[in-house]
């Protein structure tokens, strides 16, 4: 049984006032059955683990490098995230791969880094308008994923977010026909490569515009596991009722 994730990317948003909202997430929720996740900035990172505590908010990064030190101005480590609080990284963002030329390649070593530092990574994959409408979208995200994810991920450091980059933001998401066709061959795919054990127990996000209105729905879909999230997770009166369509 798949433990349900809601995971919030704060992306480039958020000072100090915002902790408030972690706190306000986690009286809301004091035991929630599924896990809930919140990526801020990296600032952010280590007030929020204090202000997350013992509770039920986990606290994760939005990226890493690939190597665990040395000389790369404004990177940060895998180990020093986990050092700051995080328990989680995402990686490979589509907004990460568009503006600092990211390749599933790249993403696989953070990932290899992130998992031996001991984080469990949220490892994004997604078609753009153009790749759905020009090819088959299942052949782009077949690719992505067998490139970004490294060999030995398990059920507990690997979690695959399927983003569709024309939903993101956008106030659009797609069909639940469509979430679905691509979950299930993520699935597929996961439990070919990994043996039917490994590959049923990686959790898989759908994320491209949740909100709390439409949750219920994306839940539902076979193979969705639960949401990344983005702009509906800055506060805790939006987020919350996500958290609670699990
Ligand atoms: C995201 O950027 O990961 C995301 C899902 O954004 P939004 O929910 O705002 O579409």
């Amino acid at each position: 049984m798949r433990r349900k994730l809601a995971a919030g990317n704060w992306k480039m948003n958020g000072t100090t006032d915002a902790l408030q909202e972690i706190a306000a997430l986690g009286r809301a929720h004091p035991e929630a059955a599924a896990e809930v996740l919140i990526c801020p900035p990296a600032t952010l990172i280590a007030p929020a683990a204090r202000t997350a505590g013992d509770g039920p908010i986990g606290i994760g990064g939005q990226d890493c490098h690939d190597e665990a030190e040395g000389a790369h101005t404004g990177d940060i480590s895998a180990g020093m995230l986990a050092d700051a609080g995080a328990r989680a990284v995402i990686l490979g963002h589509s907004e990460r791969r568009a503006a600092h030329h990211e390749r599933s390649e790249d993403v696989r070593a953070k990932a290899r880094a992130a998992q031996a530092a001991g984080l469990m990574t949220i490892i994004c994959l997604g078609e753009s308008q153009l790749q759905r409408e020009a090819t088959n979208t299942l052949d782009i995200i077949g690719a992505q994923l067998s490139l970004s994810v490294p060999d030995g991920s398990t059920g507990e450091n690997l979690v695959v977010a399927y983003e569709p980059i024309w939903a993101i933001g956008s106030g659009m998401t797609p069909t639940p026909d469509q979430i679905g066709e691509v979950h299930d061959f993520m699935r597929a795919r996961l439990e070919r490569r990994f043996g039917a054990g490994v590959g049923r127990s990686v959790r898989l996000l759908y994320g491209g515009s949740v909100k709390g209105e439409n949750a219920g729905e994306i839940f539902a879909i076979s193979n969705v596991d639960g949401a990344l999230v983005g702009g509906a997770s800055l506060t805790a009166g939006a987020f919350s009722p996500i958290i609670s369509a699990l």
